[in-house]
C-alpha cells in the first residue's frame, strides 16, 4: 500500500517544529555564525535554552533509538523533520542531530568500550562536548590508498604520526575519530583502522584552521591537524584492526542521507523566496511572475525540488524497511550526487530572479550556492557517488546473447510474428 500522508500526531509535532524554527531558531542564525562552537558564551546563552525546549517536547536527537536517548523515529519521520531544520544552520544543533557529532556518536555506540562511551558518548549526546571526524589527508581525500597517517602498536599503546586535512571542529572538539594506516601491506580496504583520540593528547597540533568562502567568520573551522607521536591506549581502537573503512560506513550512510534531508529545506527556502520576489517585483504593467521565462525558472525549480524530495523520502523509507545500509548503497549515493546540483540550480535561479539584490550579501543565496560545493565534496565527491550508483546498477546487467541487443526492433518484430503466426494468417485469409 502506498501512502504519502503523515499521521496526525506527527503532523502536529512538525507544525510545532516549523513555528519554533521560524520564530526562535532562525533569529539565532543572524547572531552567531557557528552554532557548533561550545566555547562561545553567546552561543551557549542562545542555544542551550532552545535545546531545553526541544528536549521537553521529546524531539531531542531524533536520529537515535531509545537505547541512546532518542525517540527512535526512523529515517522517514526524520526526513520530514530534517527538511524543516534544513532552513536554519543552527537548527540541527538545537535539535541535537548535527553532523559530524551524530555520525561520530553512532560509531562510538557501535564500537566504543563502556569506558569510552561513558567518557565521550554520554556528554556528546547531551551536546556538552563536540567531536571531530579526522579522515581526509592533504595527500588525498577521495583515494584512501593515498592516506599515509600511520598508527603503530608500541606495547599497550597505539602511536599515531601523520597529517589530517579538513578535520572540521578539531580546534574545539573533545575527541577525534581518526583513521590511520595500521597494515600498509594489506589489501586496499584492509589497511586502515579507526581510533578515538582525546583532543588533549600530547603531540596534536592544529597547524591552522582553514576557512571556506561563504562564511562570515574570521577564522575557519576545518583544521589542518598534525599528529606527532600521539600515544593512545590500545583499547581506543574502534572495531577490528584493518576495518577502518567498515567502521567509517557506520556514520557515512546515515550522515549522507541526513544532509540530503536538510538540503530539501534549503532548496525550498530558495524557491519560497523566488516566488515572493516574482509576485513583488514590478515588470512592465505587471510583475516578474507574469513573464513566461520567469515562470520557467520557477517551474524548473519546483520540479527539481519535488523529484529530489521524493528520492530522499523513498531512500529513507527503504532504510527503515531493510534496516541494512548495504541494500541502499545506490539510493544513498544517488541522493548524495543529486543534492549539490539541485541546490546550485535552485539557489542560482533565486539569484537571477532577485537580480543585483540576489547576488548581494544582503540575501543568503551566494552562501547557499557555495554550500552546494561543500555538499559535492564533503562525505565523498559527486563523481565517486555517481560511479557507485552505476556500479550497483551494472551488477545486475547481463550481456546480450547475440550480436544485436535484446531490444533490437527487427528481432522483436520477428519474434512477435512467429508467436502470432496463426492469427496473422487468419487475418490475411479473412481480408
Ligand atoms: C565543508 C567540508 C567539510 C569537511 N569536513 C571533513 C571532516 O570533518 N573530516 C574529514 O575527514 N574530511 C572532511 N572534508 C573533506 C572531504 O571529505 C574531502 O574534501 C572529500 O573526500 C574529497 O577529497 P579532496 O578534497 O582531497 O579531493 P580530491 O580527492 O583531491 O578530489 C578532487 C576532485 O577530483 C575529482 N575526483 C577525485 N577522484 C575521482 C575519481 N575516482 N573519479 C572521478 N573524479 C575524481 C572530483 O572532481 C573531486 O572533487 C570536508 C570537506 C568539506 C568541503
Amino acid at each position: 500500500m502506498w501512502s504519502f500522508e503523515t499521521d496526525e500526531d506527527y503532523q502536529e509535532q512538525l507544525a510545532w517544529v516549523d513555528a519554533f524554527v521560524r520564530t526562535e531558531v532562525e533569529p539565532v542564525d543572524h547572531l552567531i555564525e557557528h552554532a557548533w562552537d561550545v566555547r562561545d558564551p553567546l552561543r551557549n546563552r542562545l542555544v542551550r535554552p532552545l535545546q531545553e525546549q526541544v528536549r521537553e517536547r521529546g524531539l531531542w536527537a531524533c536520529h537515535l533509538g531509545p537505547e541512546l536517548g532518542g525517540p527512535g523515529y526512523g529515517q522517514l519521520k526524520l526526513a520530514l523533520l530534517n527538511e524543516i531544520l534544513g532552513r536554519s544552520h543552527s537548527a540541527p544543533v538545537v535539535f541535537g542531530c548535527h553532523a559530524p557529532d551524530s555520525g561520530n556518536a553512532e560509531i562510538l555506540a557501535h564500537y566504543g568500550t563502556p569506558e569510552l562511551k561513558r567518557r565521550y558518548l554520554d556528554p556528546l549526546l547531551a551536546n556538552e562536548i563536540v567531536s571531530c571526524y579526522s579522515m581526509t589527508e592533504p595527500t588525498g581525500g577521495s583515494d584512501p590508498t593515498a592516506f599515509v597517517t600511520r598508527a603503530e602498536l608500541d606495547g599497550d599503546d597505539w602511536v599515531i604520526n601523520g597529517e589530517k586535512w579538513f578535520s572540521s571542529h578539531a580546534s574545539f572538539a573533545s575527541f577525534y575519530i581518526t583513521m590511520a594506516v595500521t597494515d600498509p601491506d594489506a589489501e586496499r580496504h584492509g589497511r586502515a583502522s579507526m581510533f578515538v583520540v582525546p583532543a588533549d593528547t600530547p603531540g596534536i597540533t592544529i597547524v591552522r584552521d582553514v576557512g571556506v568562502w561563504g562564511h562570515d567568520e574570521d577564522e575557519g573551522h576545518h583544521a589542518y591537524v598534525r599528529y606527532e607521536d600521539v600515544r593512545i591506549p590500545r583499547d581506543h581502537l574502534l572495531g577490528e584492526r584493518g576495518q577502518g573503512f567498515a567502521v567509517a560506513q557506520t556514520r557515512l550512510g546515515g550522515g549522507r542521507i541526513h544532509h540530503a534531508m536538510r538540503t530539501v529545506g534549503l532548496v525550498r527556502a530558495s524557491l519560497d523566496m523566488m516566488l515572493e520576489r516574482a509576485v513583488s517585483r514590478r515588470s512592465g504593467t505587471g510583475t516578474l511572475a507574469d513573464r513566461q521565462l520567469v515562470q520557467e525558472l520557477i517551474a524548473d525549480s519546483w520540479i527539481q525540488l519535488e523529484q529530489f524530495r521524493l528520492l530522499v523520502l523513498q531512500t529513507a523509507w527503504k532504510i527503515d524497511r531493510y534496516q541494512d545500509y548495504r541494500k541502499v548503497i545506490a539510493d544513498i549515493s544517488a541522493v548524495k550526487a543529486a543534492m549539490p546540483k539541485v541546490l546550485l540550480d535552485v539557489a542560482g535561479r533565486a539569484i537571477q530572479i532577485h537580480g543585483s539584490l540576489g547576488i548581494s550579501t544582503e540575501m543568503p543565496f551566494g552562501k547557499w550556492v557555495l554550500e552546494s560545493f561543500h555538499m559535492g565534496l564533503a562525505d565523498g565527491a559527486t563523481e565517486l557517488h555517481k560511479m557507485a550508483v552505476a556500479k550497483q546498477l551494472l551488477k545486475g546487467a547481463q550481456p546480450a546473447p547475440g550480436l544485436f541487443p535484446t531490444g533490437h526492433l527487427i528481432a522483436a518484430k520477428d519474434a512477435a510474428r512467429a508467436r502470432f503466426a496463426a492469427e496473422l494468417d487468419a487475418a490475411v485469409l479473412s481480408s
